[in-house]
């Protein structure tokens, strides 16, 4: 039997970037799609950016800055997630 997952193929890793919010270079958190606009969460005040949108604040948004921050010295660095998007964009469709 062959099972099917409709989940798109991601990859999270660490990066530092400009924040939207903050207006400073912070670390962050990117969850990156083969087909989709990556997912970024800043480590210090939690924005979270949704394929180029900025979410409006939450109060949860501080929760989310405390996971981001604690997850990213844990996570692949630049190299790994260029490495991943090549070998996702060139495998055959119905792979992904
Ligand atoms: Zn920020």
């Amino acid at each position: 039997m062959t099972v099917h997952l409709n989940r798109p193929s991601m990859f999270t890793w660490a990066h530092e970037m400009r924040c939207r919010r903050c207006r400073q270079d912070t670390p962050h958190v990117v969850t990156s799609y083969v087909w989709y606009g990556p997912i970024t969460t800043c480590c210090e005040c939690g924005a979270v950016v949704i394929d180029g949108e900025l979410r409006r604040k939450r109060k949860s948004d501080v929760y989310a800055a405390m996971r981001a921050a604690a997850l990213w010295p844990t996570l692949p660095r630049h190299t790994e997630w260029s490495r991943w998007l090549t070998e996702a964009v060139n495998r055959p469709e119905g792979d992904l």
